[in-house]
């Protein structure tokens, strides 16, 4: 048997199986050994579901199922309902009078249930069961002894996990793995038993390096592939996934620092302008510039001097002012003459997710170069622009695309913004040194190569970014990058005002929101978000909720208000106009999903209403929060969650008074269980490898790892298995 034996060729297969396991991503050996159990169930341990009576008090720890809300129509109230389910049997939950239950959690979320056993024989029931989240390698955690162990050391799998063996429990633990209709834990099980029986271990070769493992006391693959599908007790479950997780942070740090390692080798353009000639410019500016700004300055020149590529990542949050430094390293930048010529000038791209904020740059851009008269492009889907207009020079002018097109290519326009599909796909640059992306997570050295085209020299990036993220996955995802941080507002800004409103409780808000509609500014409201695994159908959902609550504001609310909506169905075109409109005040209020959490600059918009607040995760709150501080005038959030729970409002708190984002971005990865992380479609990391983030000393440990092992054999020439495994997860993974 071999890894890459097809899964069809060692087992016979129903075509309903086979979808599945196509579904799934499994399709050889080795991807059906990858297929971890998100969780594990305790044979015979605790109470088990089948064979509860009514009266019981009991602690249940299942899956929840058939998740729903109706009204009861004898006694006129909303029932949630749902199914508990363990290994042994499913049991019946209700919930009275908590009709928010049911979309709290979503089908197959690991629960202990804490209840008393309602109904009649037969018809048993948990009645208003407290619910908590459970992870993967929780089941079993609430004996004491084992908690104990589990909390030893930080670091994976520190103390050998073998030693703890004593803990195993007779019948042992059941995995058990993500489902797709037509194929179930216990088939994978028994599949992986007949495959551990012919001897696959035996085909498995580890490319970590043995002595990193024996640093941190990490199960070898074998081991660890057993341990995770066939624990004898969690500790060793949990060091098998401590070790994949290690790997996962591993293998990218080496990716990361290998992309790093032949970007050093490489050349790029010096750009060199006088300090004296900087400090103009950045006096230019109708404010001082903060001390994080300097900083950022001052890192970017440095890099940009050197001679080789900058690649540096700017992260602040809204309005921390990360365009005054991104504009200081343009104006740098086309001030330096392209190498041993006397004339014409190095340029500049300018990236945006979105048209309008690309039309935004644009014009921030005139003002800092105001009096530094410069060519500006912009190039937009519905047209180009140039600055400053031969006619009227204080003006921007439209140009054909072909004439915008040339002007870039021969070098008249140095200075060239667009979206980054446009960008990307249509413009040649004659000397392009300096690449600057808002928002887009990473940007790859081919990427960078081919945009430069015949550029024999790599140009500078200097991708930017308000979206606050924990540091783990910082030093993870932008191994590749510096990183600098604008953690420091202007000076002079009202601090917003944020105010948790319990549901139920909207009329004060109400009321101080139609004061200041009165007095001129706008709002937006934001329709909570709706975990729908089928995204289409997520979007559907939510553009019925937008529509919903527009017609509510309408209706009951804010009647003498013009009330737009803005959600994910909406075509391009269509969002763009309606935020046009906004930004024109033709629009008061703007119910929308949270899409308009991409930077949008409205500065007469001051209040955000947030709907389900404790649907979203801490720093996405305080990102959308971002929307409304861009002005003088006083800024307000209304936080409104669903439910009145104790601990959502105390979650919810934490807004009212962490300093930045990213102190909330730390607060909300722990805060967050397994699963509810995300990181799959966002940042490429699995589940298990999201987990590790909540451990720095695991992420340092596999980044200094990975970085010696770069330093020592940058083309993994002395660890072929390691190359090997590399290129298999390039293959598979796709980041950008
Ligand atoms: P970001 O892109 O980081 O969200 P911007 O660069 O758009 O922020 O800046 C937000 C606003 O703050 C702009 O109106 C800008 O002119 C202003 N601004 C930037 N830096 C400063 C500063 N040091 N002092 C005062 N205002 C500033
Ligand atoms: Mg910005």
């Amino acid at each position: 048997m071999r890894l890459s034996d097809p899964i069809t060729d060692i087992f016979r297969l129903t075509d309903q199986q086979k979808a599945a396991l196509s579904r799934l991503g499994v399709r050889v050996v080795r991807d059906l050994l990858f297929h971890f159990p998100f969780r594990y169930e305790a044979g015979g341990e605790g109470t088990s579901i089948a064979g509860l009576v009514a009266g019981q008090e009991v602690t249940l720890v299942g899956t929840l199922e058939k998740l729903e809300t109706k009204k009861s129509w004898k006694r006129k109230i909303p029932v949630s309902e749902g199914l508990l389910k363990d290994a042994t049997g499913k049991i019946k939950i209700r919930w009275f009078n908590q009709p928010y239950i049911a979309k709290m959690y979503t089908n197959g979320t690991l629960v202990k249930a804490v209840g008393k056993v309602s109904g009649s024989a037969g018809k048993e029931y948990l009645a208003n069961p407290e619910l908590e989240r459970l992870s993967a390698t929780d089941v079993g955690l609430f004996k004491p002894e084992q908690k104990s162990l589990e909390k030893k050391s930080g670091l994976p799998g520190a103390g050998d996990p073998r030693t703890f063996s004593e803990n195993s429990s007779a019948e042992g633990l059941f995995a058990v793995y993500p489902e797709s209709r037509g194929t179930t834990s216990l088939w994978v099980r028994h599949a992986l038993e007949r495959l551990f029986a012919g001897g696959v271990l035996n085909e498995v070769e580890d490319p970590i390096p043995t002595e990193v493992l024996k640093r941190y006391n990490l199960p070898t693959l074998k081991t660890a592939l057993v341990w995770v599908h066939t624990p004898q007790n969690l500790r060793d479950a949990e060091a098998a996934r401590k070790r994949f997780a290690f790997e996962e942070v591993f293998f990218i740090q080496l990716e990361r620092g290998r992309e790093r390692a032949a970007q050093l080798k490489e050349k790029s353009f010096v750009v060199k302008t006088p300090d004296a000639q900087v400090a103009e410019f950045t006096n230019a500016f109708p404010f001082k510039e903060t001390a994080a700004q300097k900083r950022a300055i001052k890192a970017l020149l440095d890099d940009m001097s050197s001679g080789r590529p900058m690649s540096r990542l700017l992260e602040g949050d809204v309005g921390s002012g990360k365009t005054a430094v991104a504009a200081t390293a343009a104006y740098a930048t086309v001030n330096t003459r392209p190498e041993g010529q006397n004339f014409g000038t190095l340029q500049v791209a300018y990236m945006a997710p979105t048209e309008i904020l690309a039309k935004q740059h644009f014009e921030s851009f005139i003002k800092y170069f105001e009096k530094f008269p410069i060519n500006i492009g912009l190039i937009t889907g519905s047209g180009c622009f140039k600055f400053p207009s031969k006619v009227r020079r204080g003006e921007a002018t439209t140009i054909s695309r072909t004439q915008l097109l040339k002007w870039v290519a021969n070098g008249e326009i140095p200075v060239v913004i667009g979206t980054h599909a446009l960008i990307q796909k249509s413009v040649q640059f004659k000397h392009l040194a300096l690449v600057i992306i808002d928002e887009q997570h990473r940007f790859g050295t081919g990427q960078r190569r081919a945009l430069a085209k015949k550029e024999v020299q790599l140009p500078h990036l200097l991708s930017m970014t308000a979206t606050p993220i924990p540091r783990t996955l910082a030093l993870t995802i932008y191994g590749d990058l510096d990183l600098t941080l604008l953690d420091e507002m202007p000076p002079g800004r009202k601090q917003i005002i944020t105010e948790l409103v319990k549901p139920g409780e909207r009329g004060d808000a109400y009321t101080l929101m139609r004061r200041e509609l009165k007095a001129g500014r706008q709002a937006y409201v934001i329709c909570p978000r709706i975990d729908e695994p089928d995204p289409a159908k997520a979007f559907a959902l939510q553009a019925k909720s937008v529509k919903a609550e527009a017609k509510r504001l309408k209706k009951d609310i804010f009647p003498e208000y013009e009330i737009g909506i803005l959600h994910s169905k909406m075509k391009a075109g269509e969002k763009d106009k309606t935020m046009q409109k906004f930004a024109n005040h033709e629009i008061d209020i703007l119910v929308a999903t949270s899409v308009v959490e991409v930077g949008v600059n409205v500065p007469n918009a001051t209040m955000i209403f947030i709907e389900g607040a404790e649907r979203f995760g801490l720093a996405q709150l305080h990102q959308l929060r971002g929307r409304v501080v861009r002005s003088n005038h006083q800024a307000y959030c209304f936080v409104c969650p669903e439910t009145r729970g104790e601990k959502t409002l105390a979650r919810l708190k934490a807004l009212t008074q962490a300093k930045n984002g990213f102190e909330l971005a730390e607060m909300d990865l722990m805060q967050r269980g397994p699963g509810e992380l995300g990181g799959r479609a966002q940042w490429g990391i699995s589940d298990i490898g999201m987990e590790a983030l909540k451990n720095l000393k695991l992420v340092e440990a596999a980044r200094s790892e990975a970085l010696t092992l770069v330093q020592k054999d940058s083309d993994l020439a002395k660890h072929p298995l390691l190359k090997e495994a590399l290129t298999a997860r390039t293959q598979t993974t796709h980041y950008e």
